[in-house]
């Protein structure tokens, strides 16, 4: 049995991994020149960064386990502080509401919580499809909605919020509500919901350094690694996967190929999809991310891991203080690596930017937000440019992408997997799993796991998470 991964990141290097401890011969194409994927971690300026804040938690077992086996014991258990950055004053997040209160000034949350009042005694009805906005403004009021939702996730999406799916919502805030927040601040909550959760695991050597840990015991046990090798596309014979062809005309025949690399470029280029299938595929649309990473001559920035950036007059929608994660990041150095992130479609003047314009901006703009004490100087720029970073969750957008998935279904001997492969929101956990999945159906010879069955908002029977200690079985989830 020979299998072909297709990508490197964190589902491409666990599926290789997985197969490769069974024995199974895997050889991995990567078009990068380095594993990791989006979780990749960058060497700069003596320091160590990842692509934007990597946090990694799970509360399921099986994910866990695999996460340990290759990180442990080299990971720290960091307390979360990531705070909203708006109007030039810091709030928390998840929202607690005396801070907000605090920030707001009585007036102003007054008004937000007769708004979420008047939202409780006629709620906003919702759509056959609830939008993003309809979801949120039922939990947290329009008022609150406004200030604290609204600006951010038009950013990072570049639609409207009722223009997005409430999938998004579902699946990022959850359950919470206002209600919620001011009963867990008040200590009546009944248990500490998801998004609150505080600590979280992160490996010494940044989070590439477990995709890294991945791929060299992979090549220890056999398996084989290409980087700089993108696959042009994936040859199917009579509804089968029989082998990929490389971006340099070869063609390599396996018994299964696990793709990870973007589901539109899977099928576009594939041949025999049905009109249909390619109609659907082109309503399916990602949105990229640009990092700019400055280098500061400073210790003592500010004491989050990462700020959302809601204020309107910042481009930026998101920013990293690389200082804030673990010692093992900055090792001996004196000065700061801050990302500063941004989001655009392939059309947009933003994209296509050069690196010096997009250096400038960011530090206009760490200046503008009076972050960095006064005449604080940024001394160099790093620009790191991912397309289809975000699978956009537009409105509906379900049903052509099921078209797509019941077409890929058909095809044999192809395991579709992956943040923009399988077209779904994930964080690395996520990809993780379906790399474990997409591996145990291998082995076992059989669909033992419905791969787009996956979804980020899934919950699995039992529990576990790690402590610094290591994997603590059964906690609450
Ligand atoms: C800014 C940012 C912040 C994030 N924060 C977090 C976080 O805090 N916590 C968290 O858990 N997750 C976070 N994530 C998400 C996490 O990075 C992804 O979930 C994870 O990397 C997805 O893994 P993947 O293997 O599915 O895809 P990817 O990481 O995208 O890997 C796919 C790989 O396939 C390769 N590839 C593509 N096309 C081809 C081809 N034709 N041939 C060969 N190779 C190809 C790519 O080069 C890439 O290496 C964040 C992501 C971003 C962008």
């Amino acid at each position: 049995m020979n299998v072909c991964i297709i990508g490197a990141g964190p589902a491409g290097m666990t599926a290789a991994y997985q197969l490769a401890k069974t024995g199974i011969a895997v050889e991995v194409f990567e078009a990068g020149d380095s594993v990791g994927g989006m979780a990749r971690t960058l060497d700069l300026w003596g320091q160590k960064a990842d692509i934007g804040p990597h946090r990694f938690f799970s509360s399921d077992p099986r994910i866990n386990k695999v996460w340990l086996e290759v990180a442990a014991p080299d990971y720290d258990m960091v307390n979360r502080l990531t705070r909203i950055f708006y109007r030039g004053r810091l709030f928390f997040y998840p929202l607690k509401p005396f801070n907000a209160l605090a920030n707001l000034g009585l007036f102003e949350a007054a008004r937000c919580l007769l708004s979420y009042a008047a939202e409780r005694l006629h709620p906003t009805p919702m759509g056959e499809t609830p939008t993003f906005e309809e979801w949120v403004v039922s939990r947290f009021g329009r008022r609150l909605f406004g200030i604290f939702f609204k600006t951010y996730s038009e950013k990072l999406w570049g639609i409207s919020c009722s223009e997005l799916d409430a999938d998004f919502a579902a699946q990022r805030i959850k359950k919470f509500s206002l209600g919620e927040a001011i009963w867990t601040a008040l200590g009546l909550g009944k248990t500490q919901h998801k998004t609150l959760v505080d600590q979280f695991a992160y490996p010494h050597g940044g989070t590439g350094m477990v995709y890294e840990r991945m791929a060299q015991k992979c090549i220890a046990l056999g398996g084989k690694i290409h980087l700089k090798t993108p696959v042009r596309r994936v040859v199917v014979e009579k509804g089968r996967a029989v082998a990929v062809e490389l971006e340099n005309g070869q063609r390599l025949a396996y018994d299964h190929i696990i793709s990870t690399m973007p589901m539109t470029h899977l099928v576009e280029r594939m041949d025999g999809a049905p009109a249909e299938v390619l109609r659907a595929l082109h309503q399916l649309t990602y949105r990229n991310t640009i990092l700019v990473f400055l280098r500061i001559p400073a210790k003592d920035l500010f004491r989050d891991n990462w700020l959302y950036v809601h204020s309107a007059d910042l481009q930026t929608g998101r920013i990293t203080n690389f200082r804030n994660w673990t010692p093992h990041l900055y090792g001996k150095s004196e000065e700061s690596i801050v990302a500063m992130e941004y989001w655009c479609y392939d059309s947009e003047a933003l994209w296509k930017k050069t690196d010096e314009e997009l250096i400038a901006l960011a530090t206009d703009e760490i200046q503008r937000s009076h972050l960095l004490p006064k005449g604080q100087a940024v001394t160099a720029g790093h620009v790191e440019r991912i397309g289809r970073s975000y699978p956009v969750y537009a409105r509906g957008y379900k049903k052509p992408l099921s078209v797509v998935e019941n077409f890929l279904r058909t095809i044999g001997a192809l395991s579709v997997i992956g943040r923009y492969g399988a077209f779904k929101y994930n964080n690395q956990d996520h990809s993780i799993l379906m790399g474990i999945l997409a591996a145990e159906n291998i082995r076992k010879g059989a669909l033992c796991h419905d791969l787009w069955d996956i979804n980020t908002d899934y919950e699995y029977q039992e529990s576990s998470v790690i402590t610094s200690t290591g994997l603590q079985e059964s906690a609450a989830p």
